[in-house]
């Protein structure tokens, strides 16, 4: 293959892709990191030389997402889905309740935990529409006194997309952005909470990133186990007991990439850029490829799309990866393809991914 050192276009849902220029730094510092004489997972996570990687990595997303002293930004373990229930277990309580939409298999995932913790109100169930949709304002029917809204921005299996948010009259919303955290500027004052695993858009599995607007993060429940705990966190600067240190240095290194970049800016650019090639490629030959998803809805960051037949798409799958196009399948719960292209994902990359696919489209007509 003709790609610098034989890497394959790569689509995986997640873990994702790197930026190469990342990639390449780290392989530099990998044995002596700026003279500390040993690699970032070699050093303890008191050192002066690791504090200053894990405070740069809190400071480039503040500053990409322009957050203000009323945020903590604090960086945890145990995934999106140690999240789902955190959440009501520091803000739940009997008596209370949270609204939760539902647009898939994360929002649900997150709706049974909550009812372990307290009450759930389902504002928008996308279920009986196969979250081909999502809410529009009037569709969602929201609790008066909730202690907040939950969302799930990008919904990474079925393909769909929240680029502008709901108005939820001032009630916090506390947003699942896994799968597309840093793809486009946004103004975070109307959440309570973002938070968003890694090895999506922001580099490795291992650590999770979670903003918590101050005025909200004061309203928890006290009785909290403590590494379960926000507050612990928020106490120890995310240093309470061993981070994931070499996760967060590749997150402070991904960060930096974004900065040089053009910010989140560039990075709008880059994923729409992306999006309309793709996007547009499928409605060149709308008998050939179907996306399921409705229009207005649709996500830059995954796309899901269907062939005239399963055999088809088997097919597919098979010569791409036979090619280099590797983590073209759909979910296993969904079937199709899926193209996964997060902000490392090169518009180069679809480019290549579409000649190739108009090539398998021409000659199995
Ligand atoms: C991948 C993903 C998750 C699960 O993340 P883990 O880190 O594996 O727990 C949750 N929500 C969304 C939107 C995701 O894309």
């Amino acid at each position: 293959m003709a790609t610098k050192y034989d890497r394959v276009y790569n689509y995986n849902a997640g873990p994702a892709a790197v930026p190469l220029e990342v990639l390449e730094k780290v392989n530099e510092q990998w044995f002596n990191f700026q003279g500390a004489g040993m690699n970032v997972m070699e050093m303890s996570h008191r050192s002066k030389e690791f504090d200053k990687i894990h405070n740069d990595t809190i400071d480039r997303v503040k500053q990409l997402l322009n957050l203000g002293d009323d945020f903590h930004v604090l960086l945890v373990q145990g995934g999106a889905s140690t999240q789902f229930a955190m959440i009501p277990m520091n803000f739940l309580g009997e008596g209370d309740v949270a609204d939760y939409i539902n647009t898939g298999t994360w929002s649900t995932k997150a709706i049974k935990e909550a009812k372990l913790f307290g009450d759930v109100n389902v504002a928008y169930e996308g279920k009986d529409v196969d979250f081909m949709h999502l809410p529009t304002q009037d569709e969602l029917k929201f609790t008066d006194g909730a202690r907040y809204v939950h969302l799930t921005s990008n919904n990474t299996i079925k393909g769909t997309q929240f680029r502008t948010f709901p108005n939820t009259n001032g009630v916090p919303m506390v947003m699942d952005m896994s799968s597309d955290i840093m793809s486009h500027p946004m103004d975070c004052s109307p959440f309570g909470m973002i938070y968003a695993g890694a090895q999506k858009n922001l580099g490795p599995s291992g650590v999770t990133l979670v903003i918590l607007r101050k005025d909200f993060a004061a309203t928890a429940n006290e009785a909290v186990t403590s590494m379960l705990k926000y507050q612990t966190h928020i106490d120890k600067n995310s240093l309470y007991n061993t981070p994931p240190t070499f996760s967060i240095y590749l997150m402070g290194e991904v960060l930096q990439w974004i900065m040089d970049n053009g910010g989140l800016e560039g990075m709008e650019a880059r994923n729409q850029k992306k999006a309309d090639m793709l996007y547009g490629f499928f409605n060149e030959y709308p008998d050939y490829f179907k996306c399921p998803v409705e229009e207005a809805s649709r996500s830059y960051m995954n796309v899901c799309f269907r062939l005239p037949s399963e055999d088809l798409e088997g097919k597919m799958i098979a010569e791409a990866t036979r090619n280099g196009f590797i983590g073209m399948k759909g979910h296993r719960s969904v079937g199709g393809l899926r193209i996964s292209m997060y902000n490392a994902t090169s518009p180069e990359s679809i480019e290549a991914v579409i000649a190739f696919m108009k090539d398998f489209m021409t000659k199995n007509g």
